[in-house]
């Protein structure tokens, strides 16, 4: 059984302790202390990194009652020289210890509470019994950081079966036997094993992020303490300054601006829409007489170079189809795909037929109904295609 001494003491990273078993795993080299400082990930927080007699801890796990630290080599029995990542270990303890007090902020103001919660890398997250209103969140938020500026103390106890019922507890344990308490004075009592500040001021400030329903009822909201809080907040000052200075205006002045641009976006697709049908109009009066006009099975048309663009040429084609009796191909080339409308003036049935074979012998995609198709297939396979539509519509 390791022994754990951040239990007690959670500012000590530098420490001297012997590498008792060596062992494998999952294929990578590990090492088991007799005693160590180093936090395996439980509990929603995140391990400690570091380094064991020079070599990288990458993680640390909790197997049985033994704390086994996966190495980046293969370490030796006996002394080690250990050292963890203070700023990581640090950044971990205040994010704890924020949870804690926000957590028991939205219980004790709003008996809403905390069925979950998780550090992760970046925002930390507390999953609510209840959805709060936004100014339920300030408020609870507000509440948090007073205690962190009156600079609580945080205590830890440890409790038996016998005297666990004197802790008037905000949840109920997940561990039989001893139950480690964290006690931000006169404000929260919570089972916890993981590492946190001795002072409510040392979690710097607590903000919280974005909110989402998660699990049927509960509602997920992410937070941010200390440094992470200052960072999250240029983040968004950054993006929000840059988004600003996008639109030629302030970031307070953002939604009207935002605003605006919708409404001249709007205006501006309505005068899209009636110049494009337009344009589309006078192309099937263009397209028209020359559909009209010609002579033998199929009449093919490259519209490749033309401004209207795939869907545009379907529109047409399907238009020309209801008012000229005759059997042709409209077709672009983008790239490497032929995109194509084809119109078979022929029963369904042979129409069907003659896609079937496009299909199977040509790889032609897409498909359509009563004699009207949109297609398209690869480049190099346009004389293909062609040789095989011409060879059915002669045969008609
Ligand atoms: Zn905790």
């Amino acid at each position: 059984m390791t022994m754990r001494p951040y239990y007690t003491d959670p500012y000590t990273v530098v420490f001297d302790a012997n590498v008792i078993e060596l062992k494998e795993s999952e294929g990578k080299h590990a090492a088991i202390l007799d005693s160590t400082y180093f936090y395996p990930t439980s509990g929603g927080q995140e391990h400690d990194t570091g380094f064991i007699n020079g070599i990288p801890v990458v993680d640390v796990l909790e197997e049985n009652d033994n704390i086994v630290h996966i190495l980046a080599e293969k370490a030796e029995k006996g002394k080690a020289h250990c050292n963890i990542d203070w700023s990581r270990r640090f950044s971990n303890m205040q994010q704890h210890t924020g949870q804690h007090i926000l957590s028991a902020a939205f219980e004790n103001l709003f008996n809403i509470s905390t069925v979950s919660s998780r550090l992760g890398e970046n925002a930390g997250t507390i999953d609510l019994s209840r959805q709060p209103s936004e100014e339920e969140i300030q408020k609870a938020v507000a509440e948090a950081n007073r205690i962190v500026r009156e600079d609580r103390e945080v205590a830890v106890h440890f409790a038996d079966q016998q005297n666990i019922g004197s802790f008037n507890l905000r949840k109920p344990p997940k561990v039989e036997g001893t139950v480690r308490i964290i006690d931000v004075k006169d404000f929260d009592l919570s089972p916890c094993g993981g590492t946190h500040c001795t002072h409510a001021s040392e979690v710097g400030f607590i903000l919280t992020g974005d909110t989402e329903k998660v699990k049927g009822s509960l509602t997920r909201i992410g937070f941010y303490c200390g440094d992470r809080a200052i960072s999250h907040y240029y983040r968004l000052h950054n993006s929000a300054r840059d988004s600003a200075r996008g639109l030629s205006t302030f970031v307070d002045e953002m939604p009207t601006a935002i605003e605006k641009l919708k409404s001249q976006l709007q205006e501006k697709d309505t005068r899209i829409k009636s110049l494009s049908e337009r344009v589309l109009n006078s192309k099937c009066d263009e397209l028209k007489p020359q559909i009209e006009k010609a002579s033998g099975s199929l009449t093919v048309v490259d519209l490749t170079d033309d401004t209207v663009d795939a869907n545009e040429l379907r529109f047409v084609a399907s238009c020309i189809s209801r008012v000229v009796r005759k059997s042709f191909a409209f077709h672009r080339i983008d790239s490497n795909i032929c995109q194509m409308n084809l119109n078979l003036l022929m029963s369904e049935e042979d129409a069907n037929a003659v896609l079937n074979d496009l299909r199977n012998k040509c790889g032609v995609k897409g498909g359509g109904r009563n004699g009207f198709y949109s297609i398209n297939f690869e480049r190099a396979r346009f004389d293909e295609v062609m040789e095989a539509l011409r060879g059915r519509l002669t045969n008609e």
